[in-house]
């Protein structure tokens, strides 16, 4: 198997006790079945032990049975139990891994970071270098996701259809809602030929994109267009990310779970209640951009989170190939973030505090605990994004 690593994978080492957000709390932690397994086989007493601390042993997916809301494990140096007594292969395979998030297709696999853990959101807001995948060489990390369709022919088109995409994000000089409308209405073309098994259409239709992007590279055409105009950032209108936030983000639990977010969300409704969608969209952009000129590098920070979420998951589609959920999704996620940086970033000059890095650390991996850890949300927000927007 061979395995490639987002660009800044080997940077990442887990900041252990000292973790502002340790990811031992707050969360469903589910027992693979190799770990359930490895656990049967210990002395009886031991494994007696350890099955107290499984609920739904008879059920698809045990998962640690938490007291107070914590890994029994967790201890009061904030540190794993087991870990320490070096038993990792009794730990469930999510916590092994955890942050990384590795994903084969056939032949190779795919490790990501997910940007809830606070040490994975700072690396990924300090890092300067385009982001790619590349070679991983070092130590095998554990398949966390097994995609294996036998269509390699489609899993050759994602990687192309990723790359191309990547590329343009990449390269354009302004990241804005013109480049993500365009990408948006070339994956619309290309599901709409994959939903009805026409590959060679689809096919066209990237080819042809990738040409145009070539050309307009070439001569330039994309900046002169632009050249002036002011930028904008929304894909989605106000009033949908406003049901999202609403319905989606701030459930009843997410001041006890999350309660960075839940001040984040407060401060949006102060801001926005008695708001039309249009006046809160103008709001915001207004936002971007007073926040790109006191700290530039706002907008390409957003560009690059366009970015990472094109790697982490576009692959993914190679699962069910549903193409248009997946960047719709994304779409929202970005659109999502940008909203909850501004309000955090109005907090702190409201505040006469700097939003210096932690605090947009913070803003970042609270956000992602949210909304990337629970199927819930995710499929709230599709279903939202399906009967508002499509
Ligand atoms: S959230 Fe990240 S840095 Fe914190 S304990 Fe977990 S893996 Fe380590």
């Amino acid at each position: 198997m061979k395995y490639f690593g987002i660009s800044f994978l080997d940077k990442f080492h887990c900041s252990k006790g000292v973790c502002p957000k340790t990811c031992c709390k707050g969360w469903q932690i589910l027992v693979d079945a190799k770990t359930m397994e490895k656990i049967e086989q210990e002395p009886a007493d031991r494994r007696k032990t350890l099955l107290r601390n499984i609920k739904g042993q008879k059920t698809d997916s045990p998962q640690i049975r938490k007291r107070l809301g914590s890994c029994p494990y967790h201890t009061g140096e904030g540190l794993c139990g087991l870990q320490q007594e070096g038993r990792t292969d009794l730990m469930p395979r999510v916590c092994r891994e955890y942050p990384r998030r590795t994903i084969s297709y056939e032949a190779f696999a795919e490790i990501a970071l997910e940007l809830a853990c606070p040490e994975v959101a700072r690396l990924f807001l300090e890092e300067k270098e385009p982001l790619s995948m590349l070679p991983w060489q070092k130590e095998e990390r554990e398949i966390l996701w097994k995609i294996g369709n036998e269509d390699l022919p489609f899993l050759e088109f994602l990687q192309e259809l990723r790359q191309t995409m990547v590329d343009e994000a990449q390269t354009q000089e302004r990241f804005d809602v013109a480049l993500l409308y365009r990408q948006y209405r070339c994956f619309d073309a290309m599901h709409e030929h994959l939903m009805r098994d026409k590959r060679a259409e689809a096919n066209a239709v990237l080819d042809a994109y990738r040409n145009r992007c070539q050309e307009s590279r070439r001569v330039g055409e994309q900046e002169d267009l632009d050249a002036g105009a002011p930028r904008q950032m929304l894909f989605f209108p106000m009033d949908l990310v406003d049901k999202v936030i609403a319905h989606q983000l701030d459930l009843p639990n997410l001041a006890v779970n999350n309660a960075y977010l839940k001040k984040c969300i407060r401060l949006y409704y102060r801001l926005c209640n008695g708001k039309t969608a249009e006046e809160a969209g103008a709001f915001f952009e207004k936002v971007w951009q007073e926040m790109e000129e006191e700290m530039p590098g706002t907008y390409d920070k957003y560009r690059k989170y366009y970015i990472y979420y094109l790697y982490e998951m576009l692959l993914c589609v190679y699962e069910d190939y549903h193409l248009l959920k997946t960047i719709l999704l994304g779409n929202m996620y970005l659109e999502l973030y940008m909203v909850m940086d501004a309000i955090a970033w109005l907090d702190c000059k409201k505040h006469k505090v700097t939003y210096d890095l932690e605090l947009q650390v913070r803003t970042l991996s609270s956000l992602e605990r949210r909304m990337r850890h629970n199927t819930g949300v995710t499929d709230g927000i599709l279903s939202r994004v399906r009967k508002d927007f499509l």
